[in-house]
């Protein structure tokens, strides 16, 4: 139920794998947090049941046909929560001067007007949407930098990082901080044979050996595009150089990722992959609250293994290292590409091995330009989208 006595917190992309974490852990604490807004594209009869059980304020849809669908849901069962559709409900709940929370965990660019509504209203914003980000870098830099919100990072890794770092972090090198280790387990595919991968399916793809997540950020993960993405999201978190970056497969997913100091020590945040450690970390930041993780067992683990990338098998990884030295649209344009050729794997329609192929030809074919504001951000994207679809069809 909303009350102004606690935190109150939106949670875009309510019905998702963040989402439906985050609600676990926010349920937990019921003296602490309130639910002000839960959003969903389609899945209305789950938005439904998420509004039954915690009363918000405001429950958002894509459009008006589930608006409607929702609302007479809900009326069903004498709810008095508020039923908004598309972009501007999103915009609405996320910039709201009740809210003091905003969970961006809406998957892809669709998330990207919400999370900066919220970012432009001096909102806490938990970041799991890294897509917006990477599409739009320094939009989101200056409008920190205006506004003053905080951006805590929810992807497993960066939270690691920022765990690792002294808080507040002026500066890495003021900081002591040589480089940033990213780890990443590799996915299902780190030891299959090259030319099998050609034929692997969407659901082999998406089981991943040790995070169970939505089916876009599993593809990802399958390509490694996941970790190139959050190589760009680390360089925009934590104001780092390319070089200061360094991916480090690590299979086991118990390390999140490390920081290097100038003295020689390594840190590292550990626990099981459950993604309402960090979640929880971020939601109570400073503080640390109950998440519902069990303590990880290290003798139970028994090892720890670590391994380079492997780049041939990985392309993925080699374009978002070229997008972010490109700079300006150039990770805009991967992200975009990226998304569309996701999607084509997912409905049958291009093998696994096209993902990356897709994405080198249209990022060859779109010149980077400078990214002045929000409108060069979506015209980038919509020209990348188009040149994919057209890369597509010929292929
Ligand atoms: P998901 O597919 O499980 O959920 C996505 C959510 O976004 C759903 O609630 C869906 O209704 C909503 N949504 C999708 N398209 C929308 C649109 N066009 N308009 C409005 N809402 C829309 O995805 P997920 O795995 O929860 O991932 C969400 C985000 O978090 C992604 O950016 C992902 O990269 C990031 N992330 C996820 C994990 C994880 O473990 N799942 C870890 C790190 C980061
Ligand atoms: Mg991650």
């Amino acid at each position: 139920m909303y009350s102004p006595q606690q935190q109150a917190v939106t949670v875009l992309g309510s019905t998702g794998s963040i989402g439906v974490s985050t609600l676990d852990v926010l349920e937990r604490h019921p003296q602490r947090y309130s639910i002000f807004a839960l959003t969903a594209r389609e899945r209305v009869e789950e938005l439904a049941q998420q509004c039954r059980r915690f009363a918000p304020r405001f429950a958002v849809v894509a459009d008006e046909e589930k608006a409607g669908r929702l609302q007479s849901m809900l009326a069903a069962s004498d709810l008095q929560t508020e039923v908004l559709w598309g972009v501007e409900g999103l915009c609405q709940v996320a910039a709201d001067s009740r809210v003091d929370t905003v969970m961006a965990a809406i998957v892809g660019a669709a998330g990207l007007r919400p999370t900066l509504a919220a970012v432009e209203a001096g909102k806490r914003v938990l970041l799991a949407n890294k897509e917006s980000l990477v599409m739009a870098g320094p939009v989101f830099t200056r409008a920190l930098a205006a506004s003053g919100a905080e951006m805590l990072p929810i992807d497993s890794e960066h939270n690691a990082i920022f765990q690792c770092l002294p808080q507040p972090c002026g500066s890495l090198e003021g900081a002591g901080v040589e480089k940033i280790l990213l780890t990443g387990s590799g996915g299902p595919f780190r030891r299959h044979q090259l030319d099998d991968l050609h034929h692997v399916t969407p659901d082999e793809a998406c089981a991943h050996p040790n995070w169970s997540m939505g089916r876009k950020i599993s593809v990802d993960s399958a390509t490694m595009m996941n970790k190139g993405l959050e190589f760009i999201e680390a360089c925009l978190l934590f104001n780092a150089r390319p070089e200061q970056i360094k991916v480090v497969v690590h299979p086991q997913s118990i390390i999140h990722s490390m920081v290097q100091y100038r003295d020689g020590s390594l840190l590292a945040q550990m626990g099981n992959p459950d993604m309402r450690t960090p979640i929880a970390h971020a939601l109570a930041f400073p503080e640390r609250i109950d998440s519902g993780v069990a303590a990880l067992d290290l003798i139970a683990q028994g090892r720890l293994d670590f391994e380079a990338p492997d780049l041939r098998r990985f392309p993925c990884l080699r374009l978002a290292r070229e997008a972010m030295a490109a700079g300006g649209s150039a990770p805009t344009v991967l992200n975009a590409a990226n998304e569309v050729a996701v999607d084509a794997f997912l409905g049958g329609k291009l093998p696994f091995t096209g993902i990356p192929a897709v994405i080198e030809q249209v990022m060859d074919s779109v010149p980077a330009v400078e990214l002045t504001g929000l409108d060069a951000v979506e015209n980038a994207d919509r020209q990348a989208r188009a040149l994919a679809l057209k890369v597509l069809e010929s292929a």
